[in-house]
């Protein structure tokens, strides 16, 4: 059926669709013959001379793309300032105005791309959400209409609502242009709705009553990949998140998987993924680890969030000391469900799994002098070296206390609760999160005291006792130390790393543990690379290729400056002790032990 954009933003705003009632109506056009960036024209009705629009942060991934709006301007005639680095202040008459700007895409990044991030490419790209489009500041509620002009071959993919009721009513033609139409119920789901466009593959299912569309983004060169094997894997995986938490927590849900891309971002109705199709043609399963965490995040962190997270706002959001929660049990579901759906992840079994983390908890200092709740803090929008000369992962600190707990609970009730019941309480209760929170729905559940535990490893930094819980399921561990080896061959202790902070000239250093050969020679992090063996080195890659050169037994003098004055060390490469964790069955282990533990799936 063919409309024109008249009729499209007349059947928007009209009665028949009472949900729709925006008096904020973005139009994103993108132009196939300039595929450098997109405009964005936004009209809205104002009951002032003034008002204001911001670029909203991200919580972790604050791209900052106010970076990149270009000619911003207002109609009918009136002034535009910017107030802030996100924030354009307007006066323009009080009634309908419309304000248009470009965003001008920075250029790709080297190798693959990151799969949050927007990009255009002739055959599609990844475009909306707070690197499109401002929102207006004080009207964050007000539902809003969102129309797109995009080259005519393109398909759309995207959490936000079709604001059509058939849809073959969504594609009306005008030129070289096909218009799409979308609504978002407030200025938040807007910015949490990425759009997928372009030449799209996509499959759909029902689990819990639910429709889920998977969609797949290739490149021109794509290699083919088994994708029964890959949609069945995702749909596996849904299937058995829904069951444990009774329920979804969206009415559709997509997934929006790209070619060429790494890395992921959870969204409450839909997820960016980056899945290389070479990497899929070897393994389909090969992104599931990743969508089962970032799904999982639908429900434990966009819905059991975090009670420092705002609904939006475009300054940094502040330290949130909940993620080894949030992250932790994401990454111990992610494992775990897959196994429940008959997949194999990276690891053979459960029990190598836990060995492979705690091997690399007890082989790190960190974990024995940070609070899990003070590593949370410093796991999104931190600098790197914000723990001073050590680094610890939210994720794996939290992975393993959410097991300990998990442990205790199974014990105490017999096996017969576990964490999964913490996670349908929390979803069910719909609260906001802190440790407080988490450790009186673990107490509700397991029917015991886990104050001493909180204090101890949340609010604390004493590490775990790991065989005080694995003797419960009749389970001990046995920690070697032993020469590091990688591929076969001694280690190089090449404990270092470097970052270049935005708005300064060169590399600071990053130490990962004092104890490493860069440590111990007095090198720290923040120090300002100078040199290495005389020769200036400006960035990362210059610094990594450098490290990655080095020989055992070589000597590297190392020149930094630092508040203090100029520093030089000299550190001999060398290769050095790591520790190793094995898991055995305790020979007395009761037979009520061993079900708890095959119930753990250990
Ligand atoms: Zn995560």
């Amino acid at each position: 059926m063919a409309m024109n954009a008249l009729a499209l933003i007349v059947a928007l705003f009209a009665p028949a669709h009472p949900a729709l009632k925006p008096s904020i109506q973005y139009t994103l056009r993108v132009d196939s013959t300039d595929l450098s960036g997109w405009t964005v024209e936004i009209r809205l009705r104002t009951v002032s001379d003034t008002f204001r629009l911001a670029v909203a942060a991200h919580p972790e991934y604050d791209d900052r793309y106010w970076r990149y709006v270009r000619n911003v301007a207002v109609e009918p005639s009136g002034t535009v300032t910017r107030v802030d680095s996100a924030v354009w202040h307007f006066s323009a008459p009080e009634g309908w105005v419309t304000v248009r700007y470009r965003v001008a895409l920075p250029p790709p990044e080297p190798g693959l791309r990151a799969a949050w991030r927007p990009y255009l490419t002739p055959t599609g790209g990844l475009i909306g959400g707070p690197h499109a489009f401002m929102y207006l500041l004080g009207e964050e509620q007000m539902p809003v209409a969102v129309i797109l002009e995009l080259p005519r071959s393109w398909d759309v993919s995207t959490g936000l609502r079709d604001a059509f009721r058939a849809p073959d009513q969504g594609r009306l033609q005008r030129a070289n242009q096909r218009i799409w139409g979308y609504a978002a119920v407030d200025a938040a789901s807007l910015m949490d709705s990425p759009i997928l466009v372009g030449q799209l593959r996509q499959w759909r299912f029902v689990e819990g009553g639910v429709p889920h569309r998977v969609v797949y983004w290739p490149l021109p060169n794509a290699a083919s990949f088994d994708t029964t094997a890959f949609v069945s894997g995702i749909q596996a995986v849904v299937h058995q998140t829904i069951a444990l938490f009774g329920g979804a927590s969206y009415k559709a849900y997509t997934f929006l998987f790209q070619d060429g891309a790494y890395g992921a971002l959870e969204h409450p109705s839909s997820v960016t993924l980056g899945a290389p199709s070479a990497d899929l043609a070897r393994d389909p399963h090969a992104a599931l680890a990743e969508t089962a965490h970032e799904f999982f995040h639908t429900w434990n962190l966009m819905t059991i969030r975090p009670v420092e997270y705002r609904d939006i706002d475009y300054r940094t959001q502040p330290p949130v000391t909940s993620l080894w929660f949030s992250e932790g049990l994401t990454m111990f579901y992610a494992d775990l469900l897959m196994r429940r759906a008959g997949i194999q992840p990276s690891d053979a079994t459960r029990t190598a799994h836990l060995e492979r983390l705690m091997s690399r908890y007890v082989a790190n200092p960190a974990y024995g002098r940070f609070s899990a709740e003070a590593v949370s803090r410093v796991a999104y929008n931190a600098d790197p070296g914000s723990l001073g000369d050590y680094s610890a992962s939210t994720h794996l600190q939290g992975e393993l206390i959410g097991t300990m707990l998990d442990l205790t609970i199974r014990n105490n009730t017999d096996g017969q609760r576990s964490m999964d019941d913490v996670m349908r309480l929390l979803f069910n209760q719909r609260r906001a999160i802190d440790g407080h929170v988490i450790e009186q729905t673990v107490e509700a559940v397991c029917g015991c005291d886990v104050t001493p535990f909180f204090d101890a490893h949340v609010r604390g930094a004493a590490p775990l006792d790991f065989n005080r819980y694995l003797g419960l399921i009749g389970l001990t561990a046995h920690v070697t130390t032993g020469p590091a080896v990688f591929n076969g061959e001694p280690e190089r202790d090449l404990r270092i790393w470097g970052w270049e902070p935005q708005g300064e000239r060169g590399v600071r250093l990053v130490i990962s543990d004092p104890s490493s050969a860069w440590g111990r020679a007095g090198l720290h992090s923040r120090d300002q690379l100078v040199a290495l063996n005389g020769a200036a080195v400006a960035t990362w890659p210059g610094l990594r290729a450098k490290l990655q050169s080095l020989h055992l037994g070589d000597t590297v003098r190392v020149q930094v400056r630092r508040p203090s004055g100029p520093f030089e060390a000299t550190v001999v490469v060398a290769g050095f002790e790591r520790p190793a964790v094995r898991i055995e069955r305790l020979p007395n282990a009761t037979v009520a032990q061993r079900r708890l533990a095959e119930a753990a799936i250990f």
